[in-house]
């Protein structure tokens, strides 16, 4: 029996893979076995994330795609497979958000969320779907988060899309595991990285946040690592349509997590 967190063979495209979570995420699938395809739209940030995975031994490429672009998306699905094969895990990582109030929301703000959060995952499981077929099976991996259940006062658009991303998550589990294709979400908590380094910088902001996390302290891109691995292996055969927060606790809090008894 192959031992079941073993990726040897699997072609993993994460996009957004160039830092942050997406780069934690492709660092800890090559260290599993897998080849990995990095897909995002600056390309210097992405060509030294591949050097520093292929220099610790990875077989790494980047391609420079912009998610939102059809055209880029069917190029950077045709250059994994040109490179390693078909691709067998797909990694729907590239996330932004728009900050503002609700009152004032640009729709145009909304719609730009929208369009890179949710549709284009779909449109990238719709792409790779067929090979995915014709290999027997594949795994498809949403970061999505904790705005996923809650509501964001000053992020309305992210947390709206956050939680479409579930519910495409399980409507993909339902649809096709029947092929054999298992589609899960995870769901980050407060992870240091470009997109929270405000947070960082707002003293009061970072306290009220820490001490709303069990584990007191925020998490770090690697602390994805181990279960994308295990959402992206046989190990999670039998397991499709879920939402597993990686959040130091924060989603199961009590608000009293630190009082002194
Ligand atoms: P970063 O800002 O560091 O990373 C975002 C990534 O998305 C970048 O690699 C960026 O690459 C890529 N990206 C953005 N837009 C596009 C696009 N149109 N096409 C291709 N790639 C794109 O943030 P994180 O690492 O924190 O975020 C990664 C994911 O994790 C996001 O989906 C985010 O919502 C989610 N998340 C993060 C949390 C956190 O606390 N950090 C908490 C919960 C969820 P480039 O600019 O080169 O295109």
């Amino acid at each position: 029996m192959a031992p079941p967190f073993d990726l040897t063979g699997g072609v993993a495209l994460v996009t957004g893979g160039n830092g942050g979570i997406g780069l934690g995420i492709a660092s800890a699938l090559a260290v599993a076995g897998a080849s990995v395809v990095l897909a995002a739209r600056d390309i210097e940030k992405t060509a030294a994330a591949v050097d520093g995975l292929r220099r610790a031994g990875a077989k790494a490429l980047g391609v420079a795609c912009d998610v939102t672009s059809d055209d880029d998306r069917r190029n950077t699905v045709e250059a994994a497979r040109s490179a390693f094969g078909a691709v067998t895990i797909l990694v729907n990582n590239s996330g932004i958000s728009r900050r503002g109030a609700a009152h004032e929301l640009l729709l145009e703000d909304f719609d730009a969320v929208q369009d890179t959060n949710v549709r284009a995952p779909l449109a990238l499981a719709q792409l790779v779907y067929p090979d995915m077929v014709a290999a027997g099976g594949g795994k498809i991996i949403n970061v999505a988060s904790g705005y996923s259940f809650f509501g964001g006062a000053g992020s309305l658009a992210y947390s709206t899309s956050k939680g479409a991303l579930l519910q495409l998550t399980r409507s993909l589990a339902n649809a096709w595991a029947k092929d054999n294709i298992q589609v899960n979400a995870i769901c980050p908590g407060y992870i240091q990285t470009a997109l929270t380094a405000g947070i960082a910088d707002a003293p009061a902001l970072y306290d009220l946040l820490i001490g709303r996390i069990p584990a007191a302290r925020p998490g770090q891109p690697d602390d994805l690592g181990g279960a994308a691995v295990f959402l992206a292996s046989a190990a999670s055969a039998y397991v499709t349509g879920i939402a597993l927060p990686v959040d130091g606790g924060m989603l199961v809090a009590d608000v009293a997590v630190r009082y002194p008894l």
